[in-house]
């Protein structure tokens, strides 16, 4: 699929690709330095984004931080760049630059921007109802076609991925009897407080970001917290019989990428099981892995399966599967025919299962997230794994490469970590915004707060050569910085 043309464009802006400058790149390394060539970087962001610069400073005079959401702010150039329009993988920012986008709205857009087949369901279902408090007969559809992608049974729509998260915790709690839930170090499941944690070198419970809850509160909520891959560990935190689930995603996606070793998973359901601990598999984001998700490629048999972002091309709206098992289990304590406690716990929320995202979602399950979509983007998720291995080989450098289906990572450590500390232990931020901010200025977006890229159906192979050739002129341009006395 093509990218569509930018219908506004600016006389003078810049087209990726176009603008490998290898003259510039000397010019920054032989000033000196690592910051020189930022210094030289941040200049080049500035004079081409003149227009962003002005977008913000009017924002901030009454958006706190000048955008409507934190995250938004975790960019690495010197100001958020505000963008115009986005379509297919293309995005064109307020002064006319047009970037190849790897990121895709971290994986909220991993189908394209825009879609044709969510822009006919979203102005199909807009006039006729937006929400009304009233299940859609769309529902009923949409719950058949969950279980035959994921294979679980029962369905329940959220906002977001972050509510879907919320909900089941909840649930396991209530059917469990237990407090506890025990998640990954470096892992990332939204704003939840029991996840928003991790282990310091010593293995102690800490906040992950000085603005994190008070790491003694969350521990009080119930967080635990083990190491990705880290068996021994895990048995021991579940064998005190207080967790009421594990909350993990199959391949950790938020601290780098962390792949499980060979027999993990199957000793996490055994465990699990063992220990009357539900298993929860957030697939927020390794839907990337294929048509169902990394559950469905690698047969996983999780008592609750959680999904969002992506699902229905970026509209929001989320949901989490559940088996017979937990069905069976509420309907002990509840009797038959009390679906409505469910509310009752504190589940659910005003919007979530409106008409018009699940007419959607619908829509997106049947004609976007096709198994066609997924080949697309498994072949050029590979294919952009290679071409950065070989890069990196000749660069010389000592990192590596991690995929998953269409999401790649690269990591500052020769060998893929194995838990999420190991991950989180290879993060070099300088390293993260310089390389970022040369991409960004040649016209190329990756994901910010770590080095992820995703392929979608609309990117092309000449865009992944594009990527490989970025990259290339990055790590050279850091070579030679490097080499500076
Ligand atoms: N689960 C995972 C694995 C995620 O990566 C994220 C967000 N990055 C979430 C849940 C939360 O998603 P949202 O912010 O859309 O609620």
């Amino acid at each position: 699929m093509a990218a569509s043309a930018d219908p506004g464009s600016v006389p003078g802006a810049s087209t990726p690709g176009a603008s490998a400058r290898p003259g510039c790149v000397e010019g920054a390394a032989s000033t000196g330095g690592r910051a020189q060539l930022l210094a030289s970087e941040r200049a080049l962001f500035e004079a081409r984004t003149p227009r962003s610069r002005s977008a913000y400073e009017r924002a901030g005079r009454s958006m706190y931080g000048g955008v409507p959401m934190p995250w938004m702010l975790e960019w690495p150039n010197p100001y958020p760049l505000y963008a115009r329009t986005a379509r297919g993988n293309r995005i064109w920012d307020v002064d006319g630059n047009e970037y190849i986008d790897f990121c895709l709205g971290d994986t909220g857009s991993m189908f394209g921007h825009s879609p044709d087949v969510v822009v006919d369901a979203v102005t199909t279902q807009i006039p006729n109802g937006i929400t009304t408090m009233l299940a859609s007969t769309d529902a009923a559809v949409v719950g058949e076609l969950l279980t035959r992608r994921f294979g679980l049974p029962y369905w329940q729509l959220a906002m977001s991925a972050t509510d879907a998260n919320r909900f089941v915790v909840r649930l396991s709690r209530v059917l469990t009897d237990r407090p506890k839930v025990l998640v990954f170090n470096g892992c990332y499941h939204g704003s939840l407080d029991e996840a928003l944690v991790g282990l310091d070198a010593e293995g102690r419970l800490v906040k992950r970001a000085p603005t994190d809850t008070n790491p003694a509160w969350i521990a009080e909520r119930g967080a635990v917290v083990v190491e990705f891959n880290d068996l021994a560990a895990l048995d021991r935190a579940l064998a005190r019989r207080d967790v009421a689930c594990v909350l993990a995603e199959p391949i950790m996606t938020n601290c780098g990428m962390v792949l499980p070793e060979p027999g993990y998973h199957d000793a996490l359901r055994a465990l699990t099981r063992e220990h009357g601990t539900y298993l929860v598999i957030d697939e927020t984001h390794t839907l990337s892995c294929g048509y169902g998700g990394y559950t469905r490629e690698h047969g996983l048999e999780p008592d609750f399966l959680v999904f969002g972002k992506a699902i229905a091309g970026g509209i929001p709206i989320a949901g989490y599967g559940f088996s017979a098992d937990v069905e069976g289990a509420h309907r002990r304590m509840f009797g038959d025919g009390t679906a409505r406690i469910w509310g009752e716990m504190g589940i659910g929320g005003t919007l979530s299962g409106n008409a018009y995202s699940v007419a959607v979602l619908r829509a997106a399950l049947e004609r976007l997230a096709t198994p066609e979509a997924f080949d697309h983007m498994i072949r050029l998720g590979e294919q952009m794994a290679d071409r950065l291995e070989s890069v990196i080989r000749e660069s010389g450098l000592g990192w590596s490469v991690t995929s998953a289906g269409a999401r790649v990572e690269i990591q500052f450590t020769p060998d893929s970590p194995s838990t999420g500390g190991a991950a989180l232990a290879a993060f070099d931020w300088d390293l993260v915004e310089l390389s970022h901010l040369y991409l960004l200025n040649r016209g190329i977006v990756i994901t910010p707060f770590h080095n992820m890229m995703l392929v979608s159906p609309a990117t092309s192979e000449e865009d992944i050569e594009t990527l490989a050739a970025g990259w290339a002129e990055c790590m050279n341009a850091l070579a030679l910085a490097t080499q500076e006395p």
